[in-house]
């Protein structure tokens, strides 16, 4: 196994076009997020290394500057594979939040009956968390909120226990790397179930999970947003969490549809995504 290289910090360049701060707030659009998982998975499997992943990569951060977010890339390699995490900056406060989603694919549908040996699309393991990150580039807003936002890619998380890969691998070398002290750290990942249930996840930071639960009470989603106990994740956030940072796994677990060919745009919905985007956006937004 490859030990990872020292972090390739790029220099942060700023959009050519940087969009002016619009007068008239902005509303996260379940429709345009939609739209993105549509583009996503008509990429093709966006597994770590491939030709979809790198494309996908270079248009997330073309968004990113064309919304006026500092984007930088810290690239490594890992299995003599090359893995890309993407991070777009925006905002001056002192507060830091990193919100997070993987933006690679599974490279095989190991829990699919029939095609075992086949990719997953990622409509949801995938394609909803950076549908949800990019739509929030749009629209948000953070003047006066005292905050700064870091949207964060991640790479390789979905390797897990195939070709001797572990899970995590764009997270945990993130997390390892970091040299700010974020407030918080949120995941967000397979959020866009048309049959939502997002339960509060066991090894999640519960105070800070508590404050978006309530966001999201107050935005009257209470019953995807469902005050409960239920999954224990490895997940994304795992590797803050070990760093003692507070870190929150925002997950719908409950897919029939994981690792399998089976996750694709028609079960997700737009109403999905926008509940999960507009209580994140009304969450940050806040002072
Ligand atoms: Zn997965």
């Amino acid at each position: 196994m490859e030990q990872p290289a020292p972090v390739i910090g790029s220099t942060p360049t700023l959009a050519a076009t940087v969009v002016p701060p619009s007068a008239t707030p902005l509303v996260f659009s379940g429709a345009r997020a939609y739209s993105s998982v549509e583009q996503q998975v008509a990429l093709g499997p966006r597994i770590t290394g491939s030709w979809p992943n790198r494309n996908l990569g270079n248009q997330i951060l073309n968004q990113l500057a064309a919304n006026g977010w500092v984007t930088q890339t810290q690239v490594f390699s890992y299995m003599n594979t090359p893995v890309r995490n993407l991070v777009g900056v925006k905002g001056t406060g002192k507060d830091i939040i990193i919100l997070g989603a993987h933006y690679d694919t599974r490279r095989r549908a190991d829990r699919d009956q029939q095609h075992p040996d086949q990719p997953v699309p990622g409509a949801d393991d995938g394609g909803s968390g950076v549908a949800v990150l990019l739509e929030l580039s749009r629209v948000l807003r953070l003047n006066g909120t005292g905050k700064q936002v870091w949207l964060v890619f991640f790479d390789a998380e979905d390797n897990g226990d195939l070709d001797g890969w572990p899970w995590l691998v764009g997270s945990r070398y993130f997390a390892n790397s970091l040299s700010i002290t974020p407030t918080a750290v949120v995941v967000v990942d397979m959020v866009g179930d048309m049959q939502q249930d997002i339960y509060l996840e066991r090894n999640s930071n519960q105070a800070l999970a508590g404050r978006i639960w309530d966001v999201a009470q107050g935005l009257g989603y209470s019953s995807q947003f469902i005050r409960q106990l239920k999954w224990s994740m490895l997940d994304d956030h795992t590797p803050f969490l070990e760093k003692g940072l507070p870190a929150v796994d925002v997950i719908d677990f409950d897919y029939p549809y994981w690792h399998t060919v089976q996750d694709t745009p028609d079960k997700i919905s737009p109403d999905s995504l926008a509940r999960v985007g507009r209580t994140l956006q009304v969450w940050l937004e806040s002072q």
